[in-house]
Protein backbone atom coordinates (compact mmCIF):
# COMPACT_ATOMS: atom_id res chain seq x y z
CA UNK A 1 0.00 0.00 0.00
CA UNK A 2 1.05 3.50 -0.89
CA UNK A 3 2.59 5.01 1.92
CA UNK A 4 0.53 8.16 3.57
CA UNK A 5 1.86 12.00 3.37
CA UNK A 6 1.43 13.13 6.57
CA UNK A 7 0.60 10.36 9.81
CA UNK A 8 -1.98 13.23 11.26
CA UNK A 9 -4.26 15.51 9.82
CA UNK A 10 -5.48 17.83 12.90
CA UNK A 11 -8.96 18.89 11.51
CA UNK A 12 -8.99 22.32 13.82
CA UNK A 13 -5.79 24.72 15.37
CA UNK A 14 -7.38 25.90 18.56
CA UNK A 15 -5.21 25.03 21.53
CA UNK A 16 -6.20 20.94 21.15
CA UNK A 17 -5.03 20.46 18.04
CA UNK A 18 -2.01 22.60 18.40
CA UNK A 19 -1.29 20.90 21.56
CA UNK A 20 -1.30 17.27 19.78
CA UNK A 21 0.50 18.20 16.66
CA UNK A 22 3.44 20.01 18.97
CA UNK A 23 3.94 17.08 20.92
CA UNK A 24 3.63 14.53 17.80
CA UNK A 25 5.98 16.58 15.57
CA UNK A 26 8.23 16.39 18.71
CA UNK A 27 8.30 12.40 18.21
CA UNK A 28 8.54 12.47 14.80
CA UNK A 29 5.33 12.30 13.50
CA UNK A 30 4.63 14.46 10.31
CA UNK A 31 1.65 16.26 11.07
CA UNK A 32 -0.60 18.82 8.69
CA UNK A 33 -2.68 21.27 10.30
CA UNK A 34 -5.83 22.51 8.83
CA UNK A 35 -8.60 24.94 9.71
CA UNK A 36 -12.11 26.76 8.69
CA UNK A 37 -11.44 30.11 10.00
CA UNK A 38 -8.77 32.31 8.28
CA UNK A 39 -6.47 31.97 11.18
CA UNK A 40 -4.89 29.64 13.33
CA UNK A 41 -5.43 29.96 17.38
CA UNK A 42 -9.65 28.75 17.34
CA UNK A 43 -10.93 30.63 20.27
CA UNK A 44 -8.33 32.33 21.67
CA UNK A 45 -6.96 33.74 18.83
CA UNK A 46 -6.24 37.48 19.47
CA UNK A 47 -6.05 40.18 16.59
CA UNK A 48 -3.94 43.17 17.30
CA UNK A 49 -5.36 46.94 16.54
CA UNK A 50 -4.23 50.56 17.87
CA UNK A 51 -0.77 48.33 19.85
CA UNK A 52 -4.36 46.31 22.10
CA UNK A 53 -4.88 42.41 22.39
CA UNK A 54 -8.20 41.88 21.22
CA UNK A 55 -9.82 38.47 22.81
CA UNK A 56 -11.98 38.36 18.87
CA UNK A 57 -13.55 35.41 20.47
CA UNK A 58 -14.33 36.62 24.05
CA UNK A 59 -12.07 37.48 27.16
CA UNK A 60 -9.45 34.26 28.13
CA UNK A 61 -8.29 34.50 31.23
CA UNK A 62 -5.40 31.34 31.69
CA UNK A 63 -5.98 29.73 34.96
CA UNK A 64 -4.73 26.47 36.26
CA UNK A 65 -4.06 24.43 39.81
CA UNK A 66 -2.15 22.11 38.01
CA UNK A 67 2.15 22.85 38.02
CA UNK A 68 2.22 20.80 34.99
CA UNK A 69 0.14 22.42 32.86
CA UNK A 70 1.38 25.86 34.14
CA UNK A 71 5.41 24.74 33.27
CA UNK A 72 3.70 23.74 30.21
CA UNK A 73 2.31 26.75 28.70
CA UNK A 74 5.25 29.03 30.18
CA UNK A 75 7.39 27.14 27.62
CA UNK A 76 5.91 29.31 24.92
CA UNK A 77 5.14 32.63 26.65
CA UNK A 78 5.98 34.58 29.92
CA UNK A 79 2.68 35.47 31.57
CA UNK A 80 1.86 38.59 33.48
CA UNK A 81 0.16 38.80 36.81
CA UNK A 82 -3.16 39.61 35.81
CA UNK A 83 -6.00 38.65 38.05
CA UNK A 84 -9.27 38.25 36.84
CA UNK A 85 -11.93 40.61 39.20
CA UNK A 86 -14.94 41.02 37.17
CA UNK A 87 -17.97 44.10 38.43
CA UNK A 88 -21.55 43.16 37.72
CA UNK A 89 -23.61 45.80 37.28
CA UNK A 90 -27.03 45.05 38.68
CA UNK A 91 -29.74 47.29 38.74
CA UNK A 92 -27.79 50.06 38.62
CA UNK A 93 -25.68 49.23 40.94
CA UNK A 94 -21.67 47.94 40.94
CA UNK A 95 -20.70 44.96 42.76
CA UNK A 96 -17.85 42.87 43.03
CA UNK A 97 -17.55 39.23 41.79
CA UNK A 98 -17.31 36.41 42.29
CA UNK A 99 -19.31 36.31 45.19
CA UNK A 100 -17.17 37.24 48.45
CA UNK A 101 -17.32 39.68 51.37
CA UNK A 102 -17.70 42.77 49.31
CA UNK A 103 -20.30 42.07 47.17
CA UNK A 104 -22.13 41.08 50.78
CA UNK A 105 -21.50 44.10 51.86
CA UNK A 106 -22.52 45.77 49.04
CA UNK A 107 -25.84 43.77 48.96
CA UNK A 108 -26.77 44.01 52.21
CA UNK A 109 -23.90 45.93 54.08
CA UNK A 110 -22.84 43.08 56.19
CA UNK A 111 -19.34 43.99 57.76
CA UNK A 112 -18.67 40.44 59.01
CA UNK A 113 -18.48 36.60 57.51
CA UNK A 114 -20.85 35.85 60.18
CA UNK A 115 -23.34 38.45 59.50
CA UNK A 116 -22.90 37.73 55.91
CA UNK A 117 -23.02 33.37 56.19
CA UNK A 118 -26.14 34.12 58.45
CA UNK A 119 -28.04 35.83 55.62
CA UNK A 120 -27.48 33.23 53.09
CA UNK A 121 -28.10 30.19 55.47
CA UNK A 122 -31.34 31.61 56.16
CA UNK A 123 -32.11 31.96 52.54
CA UNK A 124 -30.88 28.38 51.68
CA UNK A 125 -32.69 26.86 54.53
CA UNK A 126 -36.15 28.89 52.83
CA UNK A 127 -35.45 28.03 49.00
CA UNK A 128 -32.72 25.63 48.71
CA UNK A 129 -32.71 22.20 48.11
CA UNK A 130 -31.39 18.60 49.38
CA UNK A 131 -30.74 17.31 45.86
CA UNK A 132 -30.89 20.18 43.75
CA UNK A 133 -31.91 18.83 39.66
CA UNK A 134 -31.20 22.00 38.16
CA UNK A 135 -28.97 25.39 37.86
CA UNK A 136 -31.81 27.08 39.81
CA UNK A 137 -32.52 24.61 42.73
CA UNK A 138 -27.85 24.43 42.75
CA UNK A 139 -28.04 28.09 42.88
CA UNK A 140 -30.54 28.36 45.76
CA UNK A 141 -29.04 25.61 47.68
CA UNK A 142 -25.30 27.42 47.35
CA UNK A 143 -26.27 31.36 48.13
CA UNK A 144 -29.77 31.71 48.33
CA UNK A 145 -32.55 33.89 46.83
CA UNK A 146 -30.95 37.48 47.19
CA UNK A 147 -28.04 36.30 44.94
CA UNK A 148 -29.98 33.89 43.01
CA UNK A 149 -32.09 37.17 41.84
CA UNK A 150 -29.36 39.67 41.76
CA UNK A 151 -26.96 38.10 39.82
CA UNK A 152 -28.02 34.42 38.10
CA UNK A 153 -31.04 34.32 37.22
CA UNK A 154 -31.11 36.78 34.23
CA UNK A 155 -27.92 36.36 33.27
CA UNK A 156 -28.13 32.99 33.14
CA UNK A 157 -31.38 33.02 31.22
CA UNK A 158 -29.70 35.35 28.58
CA UNK A 159 -26.95 33.67 28.31
CA UNK A 160 -28.03 30.10 27.49
CA UNK A 161 -31.45 30.91 26.06
CA UNK A 162 -33.04 28.68 28.72
CA UNK A 163 -34.69 28.75 31.70
CA UNK A 164 -32.47 28.09 34.68
CA UNK A 165 -34.61 25.43 35.15
CA UNK A 166 -34.00 23.84 32.54
CA UNK A 167 -29.90 24.18 32.90
CA UNK A 168 -27.66 21.54 34.36
CA UNK A 169 -26.52 22.29 38.16
CA UNK A 170 -23.13 22.34 37.17
CA UNK A 171 -22.88 25.63 35.44
CA UNK A 172 -23.37 27.59 38.78
CA UNK A 173 -20.32 25.09 40.23
CA UNK A 174 -18.06 27.16 37.73
CA UNK A 175 -18.42 30.13 40.26
CA UNK A 176 -16.34 30.31 44.00
CA UNK A 177 -18.43 31.33 47.12
CA UNK A 178 -16.05 33.53 49.40
CA UNK A 179 -16.22 34.46 52.95
CA UNK A 180 -13.23 36.34 52.30
CA UNK A 181 -12.81 40.19 50.58
CA UNK A 182 -10.97 38.65 47.45
CA UNK A 183 -12.44 39.48 43.98
CA UNK A 184 -10.20 36.99 42.40
CA UNK A 185 -12.47 34.82 39.88
CA UNK A 186 -10.75 32.06 40.08
CA UNK A 187 -9.88 29.44 43.10
CA UNK A 188 -6.34 28.25 40.97
CA UNK A 189 -2.58 28.76 42.02
CA UNK A 190 -1.37 30.22 38.82
CA UNK A 191 -3.05 32.99 36.78
CA UNK A 192 -2.22 35.34 34.05
CA UNK A 193 -2.35 36.85 30.52
CA UNK A 194 0.69 35.48 28.36
CA UNK A 195 2.57 38.43 27.19
CA UNK A 196 1.85 39.22 23.79
CA UNK A 197 -1.24 37.70 23.74
CA UNK A 198 -2.47 34.06 23.23
CA UNK A 199 -1.24 34.16 19.27
CA UNK A 200 2.32 33.80 20.48
CA UNK A 201 1.34 30.59 22.46
CA UNK A 202 -0.35 29.11 19.67
CA UNK A 203 3.12 29.93 17.35
CA UNK A 204 4.45 28.39 19.06
CA UNK A 205 3.20 25.50 19.17
CA UNK A 206 2.73 25.24 15.40
CA UNK A 207 6.16 26.30 14.65
CA UNK A 208 8.19 24.18 12.08
CA UNK A 209 4.50 22.82 11.06
CA UNK A 210 2.31 22.65 8.09
CA UNK A 211 -0.54 24.57 8.55
CA UNK A 212 -3.47 25.55 6.37
CA UNK A 213 -6.52 28.18 7.03
CA UNK A 214 -9.86 28.29 5.10
CA UNK A 215 -9.93 24.81 4.76
CA UNK A 216 -13.11 23.23 6.04
CA UNK A 217 -12.53 19.45 6.52
CA UNK A 218 -16.49 18.57 5.25
CA UNK A 219 -15.62 20.52 1.68
CA UNK A 220 -13.42 17.54 0.64
CA UNK A 221 -13.30 15.08 3.17
CA UNK A 222 -12.10 12.11 1.37
CA UNK A 223 -9.45 13.50 -0.41
CA UNK A 224 -8.20 15.54 2.90
CA UNK A 225 -8.85 12.19 4.68
CA UNK A 226 -6.38 10.29 2.32
CA UNK A 227 -3.15 12.82 3.23
CA UNK A 228 -2.74 10.76 6.42
CA UNK A 229 -2.51 7.26 8.58
CA UNK A 230 -4.93 9.23 11.30
CA UNK A 231 -7.15 12.16 11.52
CA UNK A 232 -7.49 14.35 14.68
CA UNK A 233 -10.54 15.86 14.82
CA UNK A 234 -12.14 19.09 17.21
CA UNK A 235 -14.79 19.86 15.54
CA UNK A 236 -18.42 19.32 16.22
CA UNK A 237 -18.93 15.70 16.90
CA UNK A 238 -22.76 15.45 15.71
CA UNK A 239 -21.29 17.41 12.38
CA UNK A 240 -18.72 14.46 12.15
CA UNK A 241 -21.10 12.12 11.51
CA UNK A 242 -23.84 13.66 9.70
CA UNK A 243 -26.09 14.64 12.85
CA UNK A 244 -27.01 10.58 12.62
CA UNK A 245 -28.37 10.44 15.74
CA UNK A 246 -29.64 13.72 16.07
CA UNK A 247 -28.58 17.88 16.22
CA UNK A 248 -27.15 18.51 19.59
CA UNK A 249 -27.43 22.15 20.60
CA UNK A 250 -24.77 25.04 21.23
CA UNK A 251 -24.78 28.39 22.21
CA UNK A 252 -23.70 31.27 19.86
CA UNK A 253 -22.38 34.67 20.29
CA UNK A 254 -21.80 38.04 18.87
CA UNK A 255 -19.40 40.12 19.03
CA UNK A 256 -19.58 43.69 18.87
CA UNK A 257 -15.41 45.55 18.76
CA UNK A 258 -16.08 49.86 19.38
CA UNK A 259 -12.83 52.12 19.12
CA UNK A 260 -13.17 54.64 21.82
CA UNK A 261 -10.93 57.77 21.27
CA UNK A 262 -10.68 58.09 25.44
CA UNK A 263 -7.93 56.72 27.66
CA UNK A 264 -10.46 53.91 29.44
CA UNK A 265 -14.13 53.30 29.00
CA UNK A 266 -14.65 51.54 32.39
CA UNK A 267 -11.73 50.94 34.61
CA UNK A 268 -12.14 47.22 34.62
CA UNK A 269 -11.33 44.50 32.07
CA UNK A 270 -14.66 42.77 32.27
CA UNK A 271 -17.79 44.66 33.57
CA UNK A 272 -20.89 42.02 33.67
CA UNK A 273 -24.61 43.38 32.54
CA UNK A 274 -26.77 40.92 34.54
CA UNK A 275 -30.32 43.12 34.21
CA UNK A 276 -32.16 41.65 31.45
CA UNK A 277 -32.61 44.64 30.03
CA UNK A 278 -29.18 44.35 28.72
CA UNK A 279 -29.25 42.13 25.71
CA UNK A 280 -25.21 41.52 26.05
CA UNK A 281 -23.84 39.73 28.80
CA UNK A 282 -20.78 41.28 29.49
CA UNK A 283 -18.39 44.66 28.53
CA UNK A 284 -14.94 43.57 27.89
CA UNK A 285 -11.84 46.57 27.90
CA UNK A 286 -9.19 44.69 25.89
CA UNK A 287 -6.44 46.75 27.33
CA UNK A 288 -6.83 46.18 30.73
CA UNK A 289 -5.61 42.61 30.31
CA UNK A 290 -1.95 43.92 30.11
CA UNK A 291 -2.31 47.43 31.92
CA UNK A 292 -2.11 49.07 28.88
CA UNK A 293 -1.38 52.67 28.35
CA UNK A 294 -2.52 53.51 25.15
CA UNK A 295 -4.37 56.48 24.19
CA UNK A 296 -7.20 54.72 22.33
CA UNK A 297 -9.39 51.65 23.77
CA UNK A 298 -11.12 49.11 22.44
CA UNK A 299 -14.44 47.42 23.92
CA UNK A 300 -16.27 44.62 23.38
CA UNK A 301 -19.81 43.76 23.87
CA UNK A 302 -20.85 40.02 23.83
CA UNK A 303 -24.64 38.93 23.04
CA UNK A 304 -25.39 35.46 23.26
CA UNK A 305 -27.38 34.18 20.32
CA UNK A 306 -29.50 31.03 19.65
CA UNK A 307 -26.87 28.74 17.64
CA UNK A 308 -27.73 27.66 13.70
CA UNK A 309 -25.63 25.59 11.38
CA UNK A 310 -24.18 28.99 9.91
CA UNK A 311 -23.28 30.47 13.60
CA UNK A 312 -20.26 29.49 15.47
CA UNK A 313 -20.84 26.90 18.18
CA UNK A 314 -19.31 28.31 21.38
CA UNK A 315 -20.34 26.46 24.29
CA UNK A 316 -22.10 22.95 24.55
CA UNK A 317 -25.36 22.88 26.32
CA UNK A 318 -25.08 19.84 28.52
CA UNK A 319 -28.82 18.95 29.59
CA UNK A 320 -29.81 16.07 29.71
CA UNK A 321 -31.25 15.57 25.81
CA UNK A 322 -28.16 16.77 24.62
CA UNK A 323 -25.89 14.42 26.62
CA UNK A 324 -27.90 11.38 25.95
CA UNK A 325 -27.66 12.15 22.01
CA UNK A 326 -23.87 12.64 22.65
CA UNK A 327 -23.60 9.57 24.17
CA UNK A 328 -24.50 8.18 20.64
CA UNK A 329 -21.84 9.90 19.32
CA UNK A 330 -19.39 8.73 21.95
CA UNK A 331 -20.15 5.17 21.21
CA UNK A 332 -19.46 5.34 17.48
CA UNK A 333 -16.97 7.62 17.86
CA UNK A 334 -14.88 4.83 19.55
CA UNK A 335 -15.64 2.57 16.04
CA UNK A 336 -13.48 5.11 14.04
CA UNK A 337 -10.57 3.32 15.05
CA UNK A 338 -8.37 6.18 12.83
CA UNK A 339 -10.05 8.99 14.24
CA UNK A 340 -9.25 10.94 17.20
CA UNK A 341 -11.89 12.95 18.70
CA UNK A 342 -10.99 16.19 21.16
CA UNK A 343 -11.80 19.55 22.06
CA UNK A 344 -14.81 21.22 23.51
CA UNK A 345 -16.68 20.83 20.47
CA UNK A 346 -15.88 16.77 19.87
CA UNK A 347 -15.66 16.05 23.88
CA UNK A 348 -18.65 18.32 23.34
CA UNK A 349 -17.91 19.48 26.92
CA UNK A 350 -17.59 23.07 28.68
CA UNK A 351 -13.88 22.75 29.00
CA UNK A 352 -11.15 26.06 29.88
CA UNK A 353 -8.30 26.19 28.36
CA UNK A 354 -5.90 24.59 31.19
CA UNK A 355 -8.29 21.42 30.81
CA UNK A 356 -8.50 21.71 26.66
CA UNK A 357 -4.00 21.09 27.20
CA UNK A 358 -4.49 18.36 29.52
CA UNK A 359 -7.05 16.79 27.57
CA UNK A 360 -4.88 16.84 24.58
CA UNK A 361 -1.49 16.05 26.62
CA UNK A 362 -3.64 12.81 27.93
CA UNK A 363 -4.43 11.73 24.25
CA UNK A 364 -1.12 12.03 23.32
CA UNK A 365 0.24 9.50 26.21
CA UNK A 366 -2.50 7.12 25.53
CA UNK A 367 -1.41 7.13 21.98
CA UNK A 368 2.45 6.68 22.60
CA UNK A 369 1.45 4.18 24.91
CA UNK A 370 -0.33 1.62 22.72
CA UNK A 371 2.49 2.24 20.05
CA UNK A 372 4.94 1.15 22.95
CA UNK A 373 3.26 -2.13 23.51
P1 LIG B 1 -11.52 25.72 19.47
O1 LIG B 1 -10.66 26.82 20.01
O2 LIG B 1 -12.95 25.96 19.24
O3 LIG B 1 -10.82 25.16 18.15
C1 LIG B 1 -11.47 24.30 17.26
C2 LIG B 1 -11.08 24.73 15.86
O4 LIG B 1 -11.58 23.76 14.93
C3 LIG B 1 -11.67 26.07 15.46
O5 LIG B 1 -10.65 26.97 15.08
C4 LIG B 1 -12.57 25.73 14.27
O6 LIG B 1 -12.59 26.73 13.27
C5 LIG B 1 -11.95 24.44 13.76
N1 LIG B 1 -12.88 23.61 13.01
C6 LIG B 1 -14.08 23.15 13.43
N2 LIG B 1 -14.66 22.44 12.45
C7 LIG B 1 -13.80 22.44 11.41
C8 LIG B 1 -13.86 21.91 10.09
N3 LIG B 1 -14.92 21.25 9.65
N4 LIG B 1 -12.80 22.10 9.26
C9 LIG B 1 -11.71 22.80 9.67
N5 LIG B 1 -11.62 23.36 10.91
C10 LIG B 1 -12.65 23.17 11.76
N6 LIG B 1 -11.09 29.20 28.88
C11 LIG B 1 -10.29 29.61 29.89
O7 LIG B 1 -9.45 28.84 30.37
N7 LIG B 1 -10.39 30.89 30.41
C12 LIG B 1 -11.30 31.80 29.92
O8 LIG B 1 -11.36 32.93 30.40
C13 LIG B 1 -12.14 31.38 28.85
N8 LIG B 1 -13.06 32.24 28.35
C14 LIG B 1 -13.85 31.83 27.31
C15 LIG B 1 -14.77 32.75 26.80
C16 LIG B 1 -15.59 32.37 25.74
C17 LIG B 1 -16.58 33.37 25.20
C18 LIG B 1 -15.49 31.07 25.19
C19 LIG B 1 -16.39 30.65 24.05
C20 LIG B 1 -14.58 30.15 25.70
C21 LIG B 1 -13.76 30.52 26.77
N9 LIG B 1 -12.80 29.65 27.29
C22 LIG B 1 -12.00 30.05 28.34
C23 LIG B 1 -12.66 28.26 26.78
C24 LIG B 1 -11.58 28.13 25.70
O9 LIG B 1 -11.87 28.97 24.60
C25 LIG B 1 -11.53 26.68 25.24
O10 LIG B 1 -11.32 25.80 26.30
C26 LIG B 1 -10.46 26.37 24.18
O11 LIG B 1 -10.16 27.46 23.36
C27 LIG B 1 -10.96 25.22 23.34
O12 LIG B 1 -9.98 24.77 22.44
P2 LIG B 1 -10.38 23.71 21.33
O13 LIG B 1 -9.14 23.43 20.55
O14 LIG B 1 -11.11 22.58 21.92
O15 LIG B 1 -11.49 24.43 20.43
N1 LIG C 1 -23.07 33.46 35.93
C1 LIG C 1 -24.07 34.25 36.45
N2 LIG C 1 -23.81 35.55 36.75
C2 LIG C 1 -22.60 36.11 36.54
C3 LIG C 1 -21.57 35.30 36.01
C4 LIG C 1 -21.84 33.98 35.69
O1 LIG C 1 -25.18 33.78 36.65
O2 LIG C 1 -22.42 37.32 36.84
C5 LIG C 1 -23.38 32.04 35.61
C6 LIG C 1 -23.88 31.87 34.17
O3 LIG C 1 -24.83 30.83 34.15
C7 LIG C 1 -22.62 31.47 33.44
C8 LIG C 1 -21.94 30.59 34.50
O4 LIG C 1 -22.23 31.24 35.74
O5 LIG C 1 -22.90 30.76 32.25
C9 LIG C 1 -20.44 30.43 34.33
O6 LIG C 1 -19.85 31.71 34.34
P1 LIG C 1 -18.42 31.98 33.73
O7 LIG C 1 -18.06 33.40 34.03
O8 LIG C 1 -17.50 30.92 34.20
O9 LIG C 1 -18.74 31.83 32.18
P2 LIG C 1 -17.85 31.87 30.85
O10 LIG C 1 -16.75 32.87 31.08
O11 LIG C 1 -17.38 30.47 30.63
O12 LIG C 1 -18.85 32.32 29.83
Amino acid sequence: MKEKKYDYLIVGAGLFGSVFAHEMTKRGKKCIVIDKRKHLGGNVYCEEKEGINIHKYGAHIFHTNDKKIWDYVNQFADFNNYINSPLSLSKGKLYNLPFNMNTFYQLWGTKTPEEAKKIINEQIAEYGFKSPKNLEEQALSLVGKDIYETFIKSYTEKQWGKKATELPSFIIKRLPVRFTYNNNYFNDMYQGIPVGGYNTIIDGLLSGIETKTSVDFFEDRISLESLADKVVYTGKIDEFFDYKHGQLEYRSLRFEHELHTIENYQGNAVVNYNDASYAFTRIIEHKHFEFGKQNKTIITKEYPENWNRKKEAYYPINNDRNQSIFKKYKEESKLSKDVIFGGRLAEYRYYDMHQIIASSLTKVEEILKIERQ
